[in-house]
């Protein structure tokens, strides 16, 4: 089951029926240019009061707040990816009660699958049968993932500079690859002009309002398996500003369905270099990044396409947001995997960073439940983490060669 729903605009609250809009606020979006943040970003709004006279709080059912019937959904394994606690990295980072969502185990690697397997499924409801993305690399290898299970055809736009991985998986799947001489901002304004002269359903980022809607499901399931608890603070990697609007809007749910009191804090991490939002939530004027160029290639944008919603989901939940550099995000990487048997990508990686960061740091309790949400595989971009790494030197396979590499291996 799902439940009736209106699109709402996060800046000028107008709502529009379900099948009355594909994409943004017709009024608000107007006044959009290319290479600034997105106007009029639409929110899934639910019959919340019809959905608490459903609900069951001891057998909730979590299909209540999706946005697409199920008989749409794409036959593939997306979500429900593991929730753990990690304890020796929280021993590092000196935070007592520390977990971690692992959404780097998800089909393609990464916590994109579950935007792109949502819209996906309205594509299958409005039957258009092409999918079109931008992306800096994961949100395209999970769309062509999606679309090879989905029987749905798929063009994306790429950086060309995207890591191979990514490359790799978006051409297995089948996917028609456009690698774009220019950056991510580039990519994402060229998708629009193509959806707008070609058709085709659009998923880049934001701009479709159920890859909020499909992001939002890691925080439903942290919440489900937390045994119903919302934990008191989430780290969340930052590029566009969605998978955190997305797991605000988890919370949201829970707290309009009559579930929870208080959504956790959300606290924001963005690379130093691409930190538009950051910018943005502690000044509250917005600038795009000058010239993003960070390791973590999946959060490396100037014009965050949600840069709007992610500051209002930051300020609601009475978080707060901050920066990591490079150097900070190779070393949060190699802590966690050393600690916690997570391999992260450097984007992802960047909550590990934030957390060794705060270590002592007013603002958050070092009891307080705490959860890292791990975006993507540390496979996807091997390049990154090798750079920090020594692979030992080949020796004759005889027990002596052995014992010398031993004592020479610097640990
Ligand atoms: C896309 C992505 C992010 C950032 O998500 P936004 O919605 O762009 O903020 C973080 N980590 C990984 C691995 C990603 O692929
Ligand atoms: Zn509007």
């Amino acid at each position: 089951m799902s439940s009736l729903f209106e699109y709402q605009c996060c800046e000028c609250g107008r709502r529009y029926a379900r099948d009355e809009v594909t994409y943004l606020c017709p009024v608000c979006s107007a006044s959009y240019r290319s290479g600034m943040p997105l106007k009029g970003v639409l929110r899934v709004e639910f019959d919340y009061e019809s959905i608490r006279r459903g609900l069951n709080p001891r057998r909730i059912d979590y299909t209540l707040w999706n946005a697409v019937e199920e008989d749409y959904f794409p036959p593939c394994a997306v979500g429900n990816t593991p929730f753990t606690r990690i304890d020796r990295f929280g021993a590092l980072a000196g935070f007592a009660n520390l977990w971690a969502k692992n959404d780097g185990l998800n089909p393609s690697g990464s916590l994109k699958d579950r935007a792109s397997f949502l819209v996906a499924a309205e594509a299958r409801r409005t039957g258009a049968r092409t999918l079109v993305a931008a992306s800096t690399g994961n949100a395209a290898s999970s769309l062509a993932s999606v679309c090879a299970a989905a029987g749905l055809e798929c063009i994306i736009f790429v950086p060309a500079t995207a890591p191979r991985a990514k490359l790799v998986q978006m051409l297995i799947h089948g996917a028609r690859v456009l690698p774009i001489n220019g950056t991510y901002d580039d990519a994402f304004r060229l998708s629009l002009e193509y959806t707008a002269k070609y058709g085709g359903l659009n998923r880049n980022t934001a701009y479709h309002p159920l890859t909020i809607e499909g992001k939002k499901t890691a925080g439903l399931e942290i919440f489900r398996q937390n045994v119903g608890r919302a934990p008191e603070v989430i780290l969340v990697p930052v590029g566009d500003g969605v998978i955190l609007s997305g797991v605000h809007k988890a919370f949201y749910d829970l707290k309009a369905s009559g579930l929870i009191e208080k959504v956790p804090r959300l606290v924001a991490v963005q690379a130093e270099s691409s930190d538009a939002i950051h910018r943005f939530i502690e000044s509250g004027h917005y600038r795009n990044a000058k010239k993003p160029q960070t390791i973590a290639d999946s959060i490396s944008v100037a014009a965050p396409s949600n840069a709007i919603m992610a500051r209002q989901a930051v300020l609601e939940s009475g978080g707060f947001s901050l920066t990591v550099s490079d150097a900070e995000i190779l070393a949060g990487q190699k802590k966690l995997a050393e600690t916690t048997g997570i391999f992260a990508e450097p984007a992802a990686a960047v909550v590990a960073a934030g957390m060794l960061k705060l270590k002592g740091d007013a603002r958050i309790d070092p009891g307080a439940q705490i959860v890292l949400l791990i975006t993507g595989h540390g496979l996807k971009d091997p390049g990154a983490a090798l750079g920090r790494l020594q692979l030992p030197r080949a020796v004759e396979p005889e027990l002596g060669e052995i014992e010398k590499l031993l004592t020479d291996t610097i640990r």
